[in-house]
């Protein structure tokens, strides 16, 4: 088996060391060592990342106990210098040791067993069952988590067998944190004790913060979301990043975004309804005129206005003259739309004249009865689509 300095020492972020093996697989380089720091995914922890001699390590994984360290470039047998990424790893930690303490508090404050946890790139999660934690409650988890950080609690590694496991009380027995005969317990004085194969930090105090960031419904459970330390704190930094901007936009500070935004939204709706009121108005006038055009097959192209008010338009002239077919272009000032409508007494086929715009435009449609609507990506192509209506 391959020695595990990270399972001794999470904090060791440099080591002499020596590859035992090599090769290749799929084309990935790979290294074998007698001692890693690199920790392998699993449990719900990211692979680590950092330096094995001049190769940059891209994944580390764990078969049958054996440590693969995937590589950038191939490794030589014999001694190494091995570096880890230490921000990224010291990182990891925070977000897992925080994990124990939180998944205590949700099981003991609340009644909620954690089935799964999830380590990402911007939030970690667990997976809760019975999937029920309301705002009051969950701000609760929060203080108290927070609590415990404050208390400065240790948290200690203990390997034990399993008949000394037996007689103490352990939250889970879930993956196999296993060693041959010996079991690996991480142990937050006071508030848990968890079989677990991962790196922790050695004090709660090291998590600096929780911040609960939201919860949704998945499979049956509900998965929340939390940050701890410096995850939790590069958020805030963002979210104050994004609040300068919003308050440039907005003219206000913080306080009165929500207001302003409510303000826009009534303004907004009021000017759509305004809108609408002078489209139908428009369109009406439009109608009269081309109602009265002395084509039989009437080709437009309505600038800036969108597929609704083309609709709009080609019912009203129709209506009026009902022996007229009508090809209608709008445009939002990038993408192209367009109508094919013929009137009751019209000779046209709508389809194959549809089809054939919605090529010219290279867009697409569809039709039924006698009308046929499309959209293409590219305005700048109307003129060459409005040349082949007549083709
Ligand atoms: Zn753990």
């Amino acid at each position: 088996m391959d020695e595990r300095a990270f399972e001794r020492d999470s904090y060791c972020r440099a080591l002499a060391s020596e590859v035992v093996e090599c090769g290749v697989e799929e084309g990935r380089p790979w290294a074998r060592l007698a001692t890693t720091i690199f920790y392998p995914e699993g449990g719900g922890q990211p692979a680590d990342r950092g330096r094995l001699g001049a190769a940059a390590v891209v994944d580390v994984q764990r078969r049958d106990e054996r440590i693969y360290h995937f590589l950038d470039r191939p490794a030589v047998l014999g001694p190494v210098e091995l570096e880890l990424d230490w921000a990224r790893r010291f990182e990891h930690m925070q977000q897992h040791t925080g994990q124990h303490v939180l998944t205590s508090v949700c099981k003991d404050r609340h009644g909620l067993a954690t089935r799964a946890f999830h380590l990402g790139e911007t939030y970690s999660a667990i997976d809760l069952d019975p999937p029920a934690l309301d705002e009051a409650r969950m701000t609760a988890a929060e203080d108290r988590v927070n609590e415990i950080i404050r208390d400065a609690r240790p948290v200690r590694v203990h390997t034990v067998t399993p008949e000394e496991m037996a007689q103490l009380e352990v939250r889970t027995r879930g993956f196999p944190a296993s060693v041959g005969e010996r079991i690996r317990l991480i142990e937050v004085e006071g508030i848990d004790r968890n079989t677990c194969g991962g790196t922790h930090v050695r004090n709660t105090a090291e998590l600096q913060v929780c911040r609960l960031v939201g919860t949704e419904k998945m499979h049956g459970m509900l998965r929340l979301k939390f940050v701890f330390g410096g995850r939790a704190v590069a958020r805030m930094r963002a979210q104050d990043e994004r609040e300068a901007a919003l308050k440039e936009v907005l003219g206000a500070g913080p306080e009165a975004f929500p207001e302003v935004a409510a303000g826009w939204d009534r303004e907004r709706r009021a000017l759509q309804r305004a809108l609408r009121q002078t489209e139908a108005e428009l369109a009406a006038a439009l109608a009269t005129g081309l109602a009265a055009a002395p084509e039989a097959l009437v080709v437009r192209h309505l600038a800036g206005r969108d597929a609704g008010f083309l609709r709009q338009l080609g019912t009203a002239v129709l209506a009026a003259a009902p022996a007229k077919a009508l090809v209608l272009f709008g445009d939002d000032g990038t993408a192209a739309f367009f109508l094919v409508a013929a009137g009751e007494a019209a000779e046209c086929d709508t389809a194959a004249l549809g089809a054939r715009l919605a090529a010219a435009l290279g867009g697409k449609g569809g039709g039924k009865g006698r009308t046929y609507q499309g959209r293409g990506p590219d305005a700048g192509r109307i003129p060459a689509a409005m040349k082949t209506v007549a083709g």
